[in-house]
């Protein structure tokens, strides 16, 4: 229900105050939440991931246990997706969104369905998606529910019954690799929305379209095209004088931006993080170096007209998949002895980054993690300063930390304004940055001139280790001090990757071993743990109703950094089905899924093997395949992929002999399109595909005659 002006008046004037439809969300409710509600991915308007809520505390935590859950499975195929989704919850009403771009309206305090949408997504797009057919959640506007999907459009909800009312087509083409991963962010009168595809070689951009009608209403590119064309705005401009005009413009140029955004209705900007480069080398992007604006860098933008009001870049000339797109918190910190409105964000880079958020002068930028690449951010000019590991791996490869997985991915780091600390899942991560020896844009493949293969050979790279540590991976949940730059507290057990949540006295965490943890957020003593069976890798979301304080959050693995999964994932025991899982105090046992069940090799069809065709098909299957399939033992010589990885994507050594009769049908024909198994023919030859399928009879030969074997025939 809506209310007139002339009714809003009224009640202002007789000064009762005017009680707000169930499940709206609007500027006062933002600005001013109240501590039951969860009314944007990150809280409030602030996006401190954090909550007042305080009856779930140090005394009671013990006493926390399952409350609810939701089946939150895809529906579009039979690959477990994973979620990464924070629910926002108001009036007992919560609003969240699963893989592909479904949204799900429950009942907080029982989980019972009000609504479910199903976005009807193009499936193949998941081809095109470097990380997994995710979504990182909705925006709840004035009765309305907003989500991007998988295949590019901006739905608009009703809120009360999930009727779609309108949809937008966000992408400027649809001949290269977008996908939206990213969720909507309300600001001022428009909706904004972002998307990925960076690794696959798109330009990226942002686009806003109004509330209520869903017209568009500006678009920002994030990187220039060839000046050549002329340019769309004097930003671009100002832009492409840091690109090389032989840039390779047809790589697109990457600075996608898919991650959580903010607005700050008072200074009436919009906040908004952008990815990495396309391709990762820039010399084979823009020959002659260049900053390359506006990749891996913060955007402030005035939603009224899309104008840039002010940019800081993280990562000058980016090369290592640094992108800038993780969550950005605002905060008022007391800086010197004075009030600053900041912005924060711990970027991929490694880099702790405090800004004033009217100017974008920047304030801190500290090494939050293990960083080699650059020594410091020089004060004055903002910028690194680049070490011996930083520079061009043009020539050789060099050991660099983070990896492009980032000292701290998107899984939201949270605020807590009473211990004045922010809680970050951080990861150190060393790489070895080698570039393939030649680059050019190609369809339906990794377009990063980035060579997978060699990314872990720290032998190759020995002159460049120091120290013990210097290849060694370790995960912790971080508490950093945004005011002295300095870490507070690290705990480094239980691989706590998952995003954080922030109350008064703890921080709840959820692991891809299938727990939620919470700890004491001023020791980082674990308190408590929760086992669900589950990987988690979403960041929680607490609220109360009827004077119950609840946490809820998304669970269901999947999606980079996390699509090879380590032995520790809960998925190798327990099936991989998302759920919305929900605590409470003097709640019961989290109900376990499924045990994980390995599928024997079934016998595979009677062919005769070509070995020319075996080695050929080898070669196809991990420039194509092997991304999702996951690989088998080494890869062929000369590949730039590393050797094969576990998948959740059915094992392709494993087909039963109807498959295999239809396998090419399958690969160019795309009769599996609809599940996700996008066709490949605009990039494989029928020959390609027999090849191919000549490499995966051999594997499932050998396999099935050595099960023979063992068991004695
Ligand atoms: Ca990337």
């Amino acid at each position: 229900m809506k209310y007139s002006p002339m009714v809003l008046i009224l009640a202002l004037l007789l000064g009762c105050e005017q009680k707000k439809p169930t499940g709206w969300i609007d500027a006062d409710r933002i600005m001013h939440r109240e501590a039951k509600d969860w009314v944007s991915l990150g809280g409030d308007y602030k996006e401190q991931h954090y909550s007042p809520l305080n009856k779930i505390n140090i005394k009671t935590v013990s006493q926390l246990g399952f409350a609810w859950e939701y089946d939150a499975r895809s529906p579009i195929g039979r690959v477990p997706r994973g979620l990464e989704a924070t629910p926002i919850v108001v009036d007992g009403i919560m609003y969240t969104s699963g893989a592909w771009g479904f949204v799900y309206a429950l009942d907080a305090k029982t989980g019972k369905e009000i609504w479910k949408y199903n976005p009807k997504v193009d499936a193949s797009y998941v081809r095109k998606a470097c990380c997994d057919a995710v979504n990182r959640g909705v925006a709840v506007w004035e009765g309305y529910v907003y989500v991007g999907t998988l295949d590019g459009y901006l739905v608009c909800l009703d809120g009360k019954t999930g009727t779609e009312l309108w949809r937008k087509d966000t992408f400027v083409r649809r001949d290269v690799d977008y996908t939206i991963t990213s969720p909507p962010q309300v600001a001022g009168n428009i909706v904004m929305i972002g998307n990925s595809g960076a690794e696959f070689g798109v330009r990226g951009y942002i686009t806003a379209y109004d509330l209520k009608s869903g017209e568009a209403q500006w678009r920002f590119f994030i990187v220039p095209g060839d000046p050549k064309n002329g340019f769309e705005n004097e930003a671009m401009e100002m832009a492409s004088k840091t690109w090389d005009p032989n840039s390779d413009w047809e790589a697109g140029g990457g600075g996608t931006s898919w991650g959580q955004s903010a607005y700050d209705p008072e200074l009436n900007l919009l906040y908004v993080g952008t990815g990495n480069s396309s391709p990762y080398p820039i010399w084979f992007r823009s020959p002659s170096g260049g900053d390359n604006l506006f990749l891996a860098s913060i955007l402030a933008i005035n939603p009224d007209n899309g104008k840039l009001i002010w940019h800081y870049q993280t990562t000058p000339g980016e090369i290592w998949d640094y992108t800038a797109t993780m969550n950005i918190v605002l905060a008022d910190l007391e800086i010197g002895g004075t009030t600053r409105k900041v912005l924060m964000q711990a970027p991929k880079n490694g880099f702790f980054y405090v800004l004033d958020r009217a100017t974008g002068e920047l304030l801190s930028a500290e090494k939050f993690s293990r960083v080699n690449w650059a020594s410091h951010v020089d004060m004055k000019t903002g910028r690194p300063v680049l070490t011996e590991h930083g520079q061009w791996y043009k020539d050789e490869p060099k050991l660099v930390f983070p990896s492009l997985g980032g000292a701290h991915g998107w899984p939201p780091m949270s605020f807590n304004p009473g211990t004045g600390l922010v809680y970050i899942p951080e990861r150190v991560e060393p790489m070895v940055y080698t570039a393939t020896k030649t680059y050019s844009w190609m369809p339906d493949r990794d377009n990063t001139g980035f060579d997978y293969s060699q990314m872990y050979k720290y032998k190759q790279v020995i002159n460049q280790v120091k120290e013990a540590e210097d290849t060694i991976t370790t995960e912790s949940l971080l508490a950093w001090n945004p005011i002295t730059g300095k870490a507070v507290w690290k705990i480094s057990d239980g691989a706590p990757n998952g995003g954080t949540l922030s109350t008064p006295e703890l921080v709840f965490q959820g692991t891809r071993t299938g727990y939620l943890n919470v700890y004491d957020a001023k020791t980082g003593e674990k308190l408590k743990e929760l086992f669900t069976g589950t990987g988690i890798m979403a960041g929680a979301t607490t609220y109360e109703i009827d004077g119950e304080q609840y946490v809820a959050v998304m669970a269901g693995y999947g999606g980079a950094p996390t699509d090879y999964f380590p032995q520790d994932a809960a998925l190798h025991q327990y099936q991989n089905n998302g759920r919305i899982i929900c605590f409470k105090l003097n709640g019961g046992e989290t109900p376990l899924p499924p045990r994980t069940v390995k599928i024997p090799t079934p016998e595979p069809p009677d062919m005769k093997i070509n070995s020319a065709l075996v080695d050929r098909g080898s070669v196809l299957y991990w420039d194509y395949c092997e991304v999702c399939h996951g690989g088998f033992g080494e890869p062929p010589p000369n590949s730039t992929w590393p050797e094969g990885h576990m998948s959740q994507h059915p094992d392709l050594s494993k087909m039963p002999k109807d498959v295999h009769k239809v396998f090419k049908e399958i690969v160019l024909g795309g009769i599996f399109s609809s599940a996700g198994m996008a066709s490949f023919s605009r990039s494989l030859k029928e020959e390609d595909v027999e090849a191919i399928h000549h490499y995966l009879v051999k594997i499932q030969q050998d396999a099935y005659d050595q099960l023979k074997k063992a068991a004695g025939d």
